[in-house]
C-alpha cells in the first residue's frame, strides 16, 4: 500500500531565488499564480478508503501539487536544460518538447536548451550523436507533426557514461519523455547524480500510449490513440456487416493494460467482444470465444472483435517469451492468430466466414495529438519545467483530481496501472458489448 513517505518528492536543495514570473505578468501581482510549497492533493477518493487507512489526516497519502513556485533553485541566467525522448512513439511527443522549450524560455528566460537524439543512445558519445540546439525557431511548428523530432530508441546504456555526458555538456536539468523503462533509466541517472554530488535535476514526463503508468491520471496521447482505434472499430463493423458471416477483428495497442481496447470499444459502441490482457478467456469449449462468436454471427450475421495486443499469453503457449533490446516481451500477434482460428472454426462447422483484420497500431502511434491531448501535453510540460526550476528531481508529472501533481519516479515504476476486471470500466465494456461475463 502506498504511504505518504512513498510520495515525497526529492529536491536538490533550498529554493532561494525569486521566480522571474513577476516580470512575465507585467503590472500585476503574481502571487495568485504560485503554488504553496506545502499544497498537496489527496490520493484516496472515497470516504471508505480514507477510513480504511486508520491514520490521522495529516498522514494520509497525498501528492505534491505541481505548478510554479515563488522561490526557485536554478538561476535562469546560468541554467542549461536538455530533453530526451525514449521508447515507442506516442501522439504528443513533439507537443511536449515544444512546450518544455517554450515554458523554460517564456516563464524563466532559460533559452539554452538542447535535445539528445535517439533516446538514451544520444547520451552515449560512442554513438557519435551530437545534441541538437532546441531554439524557439526549431520547435515552432513541431507540434503539428507526429513522432518525435529528437528520435527515440531502446536498449541499455551505461549510467556512468550518461552522467558524464550531462556533465560534459553542462546540463543542469534533464527532461526525460518516455515510458516505464525510460523512467527507470531517469531514476538511475538521478541516483548517480546524487551519488556524485551533482546538482542536476531529472524530471520525467511519462509517456505511455497504453495508459499503464500508475498515479499520473491519464497519460498524454491516450485520448488521441483510442479515438483513432475507434475509427478502425467502426470500419471493421462496416466491413463485417457487408460480408457473408463477416467477422471484423481490430487489434489495438495494450501490452499489459487493456485501456485502449476498452475506451475505443466504448467510443465506437459497435464491438461485440473485447479481449484484454487483464481478463483471461479461452477459445475452445461451450463457453469459449469461438462458440460465442459463432452464435453471435448466426444471430446477427456479423461480429466485431477488439483484441489488445497483449492477450497473446492467453491464446498461445510461449507467446511473450522473446524480448526486445530493452528486455520487453514480444507478445506475438494475437489478432492474426485469432483470425486464422476463427476461420478454421467456421470451416470445421461447415461454414465459411469472411474475416477482416485491422491493425491500426503503428498508424495510431505516429499521428499528431488531438486538441485535448495537445492542451494536456503543453500543461504537463509546463508543470515539469516549474518542478525542475524549483530544484525538484527524480520525479514525474501527472494529473490527479483536476490538479497537476509531482510524483516520485519510485512510486510510478513500482507497479503498472491496469483495467480492473472488478471495476466500473470493465463493467461498462461488458454492458456495451453484451459479451459473456466470463469466457473461461
Ligand atoms: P514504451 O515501453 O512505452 O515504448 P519505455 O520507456 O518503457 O517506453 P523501453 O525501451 O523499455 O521503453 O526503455 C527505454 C529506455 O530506457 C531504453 O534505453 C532502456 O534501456 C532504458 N531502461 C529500461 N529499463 C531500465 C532500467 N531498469 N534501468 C535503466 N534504464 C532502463
Ligand atoms: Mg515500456
Amino acid at each position: 500500500m502506498v504511504t505518504l513517505a512513498d510520495l515525497q518528492v526529492a529536491t536538490l536543495g533550498e529554493p532561494r531565488l525569486d521566480s522571474p514570473l513577476a516580470s512575465y505578468v507585467e503590472g500585476r501581482s503574481t502571487n495568485q499564480y504560485y503554488v504553496a510549497e506545502g499544497d498537496r492533493i489527496l490520493m484516496d477518493d472515497t470516504q471508505a478508503l480514507v477510513e480504511s487507512r486508520q491514520v490521522p489526516w495529516e498522514e494520509l497519502p497525498t501528492f505534491e501539487a505541481g505548478g510554479p513556485r515563488a522561490r526557485i533553485f536554478f538561476d535562469p541566467a546560468r541554467t542549461k536544460a536538455a530533453v530526451v525522448t525514449c521508447g515507442g512513439l506516442c501522439p504528443g511527443l513533439n507537443n511536449v518538447i515544444r512546450s518544455l522549450v517554450r515554458a523554460l524560455d517564456d516563464h524563466y528566460g532559460v533559452s539554452d536548451v538542447v535535445g539528445f537524439r535517439n533516446g538514451y543512445a544520444g547520451l552515449d558519445p560512442a554513438t557519435g550523436l551530437e545534441p541538437v540546439a532546441l531554439t524557439r525557431d526549431y520547435v515552432a511548428d513541431i507540434h503539428e507533426r507526429g513522432g518525435t523530432v529528437l528520435g527515440s530508441s531502446r536498449g541499455a546504456r551505461d549510467v556512468g557514461v550518461m552522467v558524464d555526458t550531462l556533465v560534459h555538456h553542462g546540463i543542469d536539468i534533464l527532461f526525460v519523455v518516455g515510458g516505464d523503462g525510460s523512467m527507470r533509466g531517469a531514476h538511475v541517472i538521478s541516483e548517480e547524480c546524487r551519488r556524485r554530488g551533482l546538482e542536476i535535476a531529472v524530471v520525467g514526463v511519462p509517456k505511455t500510449i497504453d495508459n499503464d503508468i500508475p498515479h499520473i491520471g491519464q497519460s498524454f496521447g491516450f485520448q488521441t490513440a483510442f479515438a483513432r482505434a475507434a475509427q478502425s472499430i467502426t470500419a471493421a463493423k462496416v466491413e463485417a456487416q457487408a460480408a457473408v458471416n463477416g467477422v471484423g477483428i481490430v487489434q489495438t495497442m495494450g501490452r499489459h493494460a487493456g485501456f485502449i481496447a476498452c475506451y475505443s470499444a466504448l467510443a465506437a459502441q459497435t464491438a461485440n467482444f473485447v479481449l484484454i490482457p487483464e481478463v483471461p478467456f479461452t477459445l475452445d469449449g461451450e463457453n469459449g470465444l469461438l462458440a460465442h462468436l459463432r452464435r453471435r454471427v448466426a444471430d446477427r450475421g456479423y461480429a466485431v472483435v477488439v483484441v489488445a495486443e497483449g492477450v497473446g499469453p492467453h491464446l498461445q503457449e510461449g507467446a511473450g517469451d522473446a524480448t526486445d533490446a530493452s528486455g520487453n516481451a514480444i507478445l506475438g500477434d494475437p489478432g492474426r492468430y485469432l483470425r486464422d482460428r476463427i476461420r478454421a472454426d467456421f470451416a470445421e462447422h461447415g461454414e465459411e466466414a469472411t474475416l477482416r483484420f485491422f491493425d491500426p497500431g503503428y498508424l495510431i502511434r505516429s499521428v499528431p495529438a488531438d486538441p485535448a491531448d495537445a492542451v494536456y501535453c503543453s500543461r504537463l510540460a509546463q508543470t515539469a519545467v516549474h518542478a525542475a526550476m524549483s530544484g525538484r528531481t527524480d520525479m514525474v508529472v501527472g494529473r490527479r483530481r483536476h490538479r497537476f501533481v509531482n510524483v516520485p519516479i519510485g512510486a510510478v515504476v513500482q507497479r503498472s496501472h491496469n483495467v480492473s476486471p472488478d471495476g466500473d470500466l470493465w463493467l461498462s465494456v461488458l454492458e456495451s458489448t453484451a459479451q459473456p461475463r466470463s469466457m473461461v
